[in-house]
């Protein structure tokens, strides 16, 4: 049986003899962990910086437009905010000023976009107060919550959990993040949607039902937050299809436009 005081001699030389191969112990305290294999982090730019923003968790709110509950076939003066989750590499990073090629999905004949602001948090908590929301948010950006229609509306009848309908490989379009630091917050702005020119949607972010601080609050009640985690703020009314060649222009003030082509 090896002692405490062996095993811990053990170590001093194990420290030892790394030192000699010009291994600090400071830097083998900050290796990478002796992983499989590596699994690439999710990155978005930050606007205006070389830093880049780690995701953590993507937060997405259903149904935070009035007009857009009706359409979905909810009253949205009884109902409680809902959340959903998106995998974190559902990212797809659209750069300001370009039109980035974006594939149609398998499994779909009704792909829906949904033009929504996004809350990037710089830290996090449980039962965070209304009050102190604000403070956890670095800063936004313009995204798109794509939407496989046709199977959310499917499972959602069946009673069956309609992830598919919203999780999936780049189902999240997003521009640069603006921090809050350089931009300030959001208030009335105007966000907006066009497909081919023609306007599809269009509202200001005062007609959210729960604001963003009472998102994060709400978020909060059932998880904890924390820095890296993202929040899709909900889409306007008039969500609507897609179809192969389709040029989606998203406008939202104060931010530089976002576009794709679906392919
Ligand atoms: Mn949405």
């Amino acid at each position: 049986m090896i002692s405490r005081r062996d095993s811990l001699k053990a170590g001093l030389v194990a420290i030892a003899a790394s030192a000699t191969v010009g291994v600090s112990r400071e830097a083998s305290a900050h290796d990478a962990p002796n992983t499989l294999f590596t699994v690439e982090p999710t990155l978005i730019p930050i606007a205006n910086s070389t830093q880049q923003f780690p995701v953590r968790r993507i937060y997405c709110i259903g149904r935070n437009y009035a007009a857009h509950a009706r359409e979905m076939g909810s009253d949205p003066t009884r109902e409680p905010p809902f959340f959903f989750q998106k995998p974190t590499d559902a990212i797809q990073y659209v750069a300001p000023g370009k039109v980035v090629d974006h594939p149609y999905p398998s499994l779909t004949k009704n792909y829906h976009y949904e033009v929504e602001l996004v809350a990037a948090l710089k830290s996090g908590g449980k039962d965070i107060s209304i009050e102190r929301a604000l403070d956890h948010v670095y800063g936004y950006a313009l995204g798109l919550d794509m939407t496989r229609r046709d199977l959310q509306r499917m499972l959602g009848d069946q009673k069956k959990p309609w992830e598919i309908g919203k999780s999936f490989d780049r189902s999240a379009p997003i521009g640069p993040i603006y921090p809050v630091s350089a931009l300030g917050s959001f208030s009335k702005e105007t966000i907006s949607l066009a497909v081919n020119g023609v306007i599809k949607q269009r509202a200001t972010l005062d007609q959210m039902i729960w604001s963003v601080a009472e998102q994060i609050s709400k978020l909060s009640e059932a998880n904890e937050l924390f820095a890296g985690d993202i929040i899709y703020s909900g889409t306007p009314e008039n969500v609507g299809p897609v179809v192969k060649g389709d040029v989606i222009l998203c406008k939202l003030d104060r931010l530089p436009d976002l576009s794709i082509k679906i392919t």
